[in-house]
């Protein structure tokens, strides 16, 4: 069984991170990449349909291709720190796991962050926090990475759970490629269908 949703019971538990927005709009974002397939892929779609969305960068995939991040900024696309090398927060010391958000900080100007499989220990949340990262979860998680649906059910899916300003994990990774940008189009056209709009992230937002 799959939980799609973010459990609301773990919000009390970060005080001031990012689930959802007080927005009309659906908000997409990125996260794994830049990834020399997938990324592009997926910033050709988000053009056709006009849409700005956020990327959470992994620091060791913007320092191989500096030029694919170069390319989702110039778009108009917001960027965050999805750490250096993808650490879970769980299974990591603090020193480790802090030290692993400031390397990739070198590369990725942005203090919108996002936890590697959303796993991050309270102790280490505070300090992030101290230190003005501001913390992005999501409302629902797609799966594209390792989807047992097929195409029809699962775009059906992640259009039937849209609603205001929630916010959609996507992934621009070589895993989810597939599932990425054969099956988007389509969910952004069903969302559309209803009537939503999108938005990316803006770091402004939290100044
Ligand atoms: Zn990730």
């Amino acid at each position: 069984m799959r939980v799609y949703r973010f459990p609301k019971l773990f919000r009390f538990l970060y005080p001031g991170a990012i689930w959802e927005f007080s927005s009309p709009d659906i908000y997409l974002t990125f996260d794994d990449g830049p990834d020399p397939e997938t990324t592009p892929a997926i910033l050709e779609i988000l053009e056709k349909e006009n849409i700005k969305a956020t990327f959470f960068c992994i620091g060791k995939q913007v320092k191989k291709h500096p030029d694919i991040y170069q390319t989702i900024i110039e778009a108009g696309h917001t960027v965050g720190n999805h750490s250096m090398t993808h650490l879970n927060g769980f299974w990591t010391s603090n020193k480790t796991y802090l030290q692993d958000v400031l390397e990739a900080k070198k590369h990725i100007s942005s203090k919108l962050f996002r936890p590697p499989y959303g796993r991050i220990r309270l102790s280490q949340y505070r300090k992030l926090k101290s230190m003005g990262f501001k913390t992005v979860f999501w409302s629902i998680v797609s799966y594209d990475f390792d989807q047992p649906l097929p195409g029809n059910q699962y775009v059906a899916k992640m259009i039937d759970y849209a609603k205001p300003g929630l916010v959609y994990v996507f992934h621009d990774n070589p895993k989810s490629r597939q599932t990425t940008a054969n099956h988007l189009p389509l969910i952004i056209a069903g969302m559309k269908k209803k009537g939503y709009g999108f938005r990316a992230i803006e770091q402004e937002l939290f100044s």
